[in-house]
C-alpha cells in the first residue's frame, strides 16, 4: 500500500511511524507530484490555518481536491477541519466533506483531554480505544452522503465518514494502538464510496 502523509506542518511523523508499523509504503507529501500513485493520504493534526495557507503556497489545494474525488483521505483534528465544507470563518479549506465543524470546541478548561471509548467499526471492537483530544474540533452537522460515525456520550460527533473520506477530532497517531490506521488502510484499499 502506498500511502501519503501531508508533511507541511503538524504531527505527520507520528502518522508515518504508525503506518510503517502496519507495513505501508509511506511518502511525505509536500508537492503536488508526490500524490501520484498514492492510494490514500493522511492530513495530520497541527494548526489548520497554517496548514491551509501552506497548501495554497505549495499549489496543493486543487491537486488535493482532485485526489479526494477518487482516493481515501483521513484528516485528524486540524486535518479534519481542512476536509470540512464549513468552519464558520475565513481560512483555506479543501471543502471535500459535507460537514460543518467547530474549531477548539471544548472550551479552555477541557480543551485537551483523554478518554476510553468503544469504537464499533474498528478491528477487535470490544477493546476500548484511548482517544486523545488536543484543542480538537466538534463535528456540528453532516449532510448528504456524509455520516457521523462516532459520538461522545453527550451526543457530540467526533468522527465522520463520506465514502473514502474520514475525519476524526482526536489523534490516534499519538497512541500505540494501530487500529484506526488499520481501518484507514482498509478504506484506502476498498472500492467503496459509501
Ligand atoms: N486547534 C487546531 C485548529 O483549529 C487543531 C488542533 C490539533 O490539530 N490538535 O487548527
Amino acid at each position: 500500500m502506498k500511502i501519503g502523509v501531508l508533511a507541511l506542518q503538524g504531527d505527520f511523523r507520528e502518522h508515518r511511524i504508525s503506518l510503517e508499523k502496519l507495513g505501508a509504503d509511506v511518502t511525505e507529501v509536500r508537492l503536488p507530484e508526490q500524490l501520484e500513485g498514492l492510494q490514500g493520504l493522511i492530513i495530520p493534526g497541527g494548526e489548520s490555518t497554517t496548514i491551509g495557507k501552506l497548501m495554497v503556497a505549495y499549489g496543493l489545494l486543487e491537486p488535493l481536491r482532485t485526489f479526494g474525488q477518487t482516493q481515501a483521505i483521513w484528516g485528524t483534528c486540524a486535518g479534519a477541519i481542512l476536509l470540512a465544507k464549513e468552519v464558520g470563518r475565513e481560512q483555506p479549506l479543501l471543502s471535500l466533506m459535507n460537514m460543518e465543524i467547530k474549531r477548539n470546541a471544548f472550551g479552555r478548561q477541557i480543551d485537551s483531554f483523554e478518554m476510553e471509548m468503544v469504537v464499533p467499526f474498528l478491528p477487535s471492537p470490544e477493546k476500548p480505544y484511548h482517544l486523545t483530544f488536543i484543542r480538537g474540533p466538534i463535528i456540528t452537522r453532516v449532510w448528504g452522503d456524509a455520516r457521523a460515525v462516532l459520538s461522545l456520550p453527550d451526543g457530540r460527533a467526533i468522527a465522520a465518514r463520506q465514502g473514502k473520506l474520514f475525519a476524526t477530532s482526536f489523534h490516534p497517531e499519538l497512541t500505540n494502538d494501530l487500529r484506526f490506521h488499520q481501518f484507514f488502510l482498509e478504506l484506502a484499499k476498498s472500492e467503496s464510496t459509501g
